[in-house]
């Protein structure tokens, strides 16, 4: 899928602004703070609905504005097709495809995106909840009805967490604990069975990217980590579910004790290991980057055998601490979809890809 222009207006920095793309590797060059990166995040929003970065609609207009609009062509399915989203202030976003109303969760039929930017580093370093999100989102892109599981077992999370913290106060609220923890277990196991799934796709795409940019040198697996009491992530739901009943039954006590939710998926985990060694523990810095980028590449390759279209790949700050030959390694494995790049000086970059090149200043861009 491509997007081919794309019209800011309102948005950060951007107002009343339109950006071309080519097919191939876009190359967006600025110093810093002159909108690289919010014009990435506005490509990112077209398929998730949200921004990477800010929590907060609102944070996303821009400062003077009441409200903001995205609006994109873009290539996709073998159709021209229009994505339209629109922010404003204290309202709910609306967001159309074709001038059609959709919901942000359909926006991955239409448009996907798998982003490399600098706080994807924390996906080896930094505590399991970033991994999480990092495969949730990559599974809610190909798997609509897991984006509801997640839904799903947010509220029950939430819900029961609210119990285990208030129940000293109000203990009617122990009334409803154990259908809360019930509802938990049986989504978690549909969810562990996606994940475990996804994972192991993760490890065999990752697995050869990361060996040639190592030059054979690393072996990069990836292993689900699960509750407990699982043996099998596999398994048939049912199994899974009954499994998780176990491990909740036997945390029953400590759950009210440290009011926390203590079984279920919330607590899954992916081990990434470089030569069979925690990559969280030993990996150097250039370790590190090269570990993130080939989890992002096998990112890329898992959508394309899904959806049989490669996703635009948005590519944040990536080169500034590669040495020439892991830059030339990156740059060479970007063909075949729509690349978006940033970097604060062209360096070359557009010549070794043949690309476009967008300069961007202070929230204008031009070719
Ligand atoms: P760097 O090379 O440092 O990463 P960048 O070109 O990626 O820079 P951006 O993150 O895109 O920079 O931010 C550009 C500018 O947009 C910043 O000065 C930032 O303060 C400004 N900005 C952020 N949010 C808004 C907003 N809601 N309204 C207006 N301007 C904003
Ligand atoms: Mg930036």
């Amino acid at each position: 899928m491509i997007v081919r222009r794309i019209a800011l207006n309102g948005w950060r920095n951007y107002d009343f602004e339109t950006a071309e793309f080519d097919a191939g590797t876009n190359v967006i060059c600025g110093a810093n703070a002159q909108g690289k990166t919010n014009l990435l995040e506005a490509v990112y929003l077209l398929s998730t609905g949200r921004s990477f970065r800010s929590r907060f609609d609102r944070e996303l207009i821009g400062f003077d504005c009441g409200g903001c609009e995205v609006l994109a062509d873009v290539r996709s399915h073998d159709r021209e097709q229009t994505v339209q989203l629109r922010l404003v202030n204290g309202r709910p976003k609306r967001i159309t495809v074709n001038g059609v109303k959709k919901t942000a969760g359909e926006l991955s039929e239409v448009v996907n995106t798998v982003l490399f930017c600098p706080d994807d580093l924390n996906l080896i370093k930094e505590g399991a909840a970033v991994r999480r999100r990092m495969m949730d989102n990559a599974i809610c892109q190909i798997r609509p009805r897991y984006a509801q599981l997640l839904a799903d077992f947010n509220r029950l999370y939430e819900n029961k967490t609210r119990i285990l913290r208030d129940w000293r106060e109000k203990p009617s609220l122990l009334d409803t604990l154990d259908d809360f923890s019930d509802g938990m277990a049986r989504v978690s196991a549909q969810m562990i069975r996606y994940r475990a799934a996804y994972a192991r796709r993760l490890c065999e795409a990752a697995a050869p990217i990361h060996r040639d940019f190592s030059d054979g040198g690393e072996e990069l697996s990836v292993v689900y980590k699960t509750v407990g009491t699982v043996t099998d992530p596999f398994a048939s739901a049912k199994e899974i579910y009954y499994q998780i009943s176990e491990h909740q039954e036997k945390h029953r006590q400590a759950e009210l004790d440290s009011a926390q939710c203590l079984t279920g998926a919330h607590k899954d985990d992916l081990e990434i290991a470089v030569n069979g060694r925690a990559a969280r523990a030993f990996a150097s810095q250039g370790q590190t980057r090269t570990a993130a980028l080939s989890l992002k590449l096998a990112e890329r390759e898992i959508l394309l055998a899904e959806t049989g279209e490669y996703p635009v790949l948005l590519l944040d700050d990536v080169l500034s601490e590669l040495d020439a030959r892991r830059q030339e390694f990156v740059l060479n494995r970007i063909g075949g979809g729509q690349t978006l790049i940033t970097c604060c000086e062209d360096e070359g970059i557009s010549k070794r890809t043949g690309g476009r090149v967008l300069f961007v200043e202070g929230g204008r861009i031009r070719a």
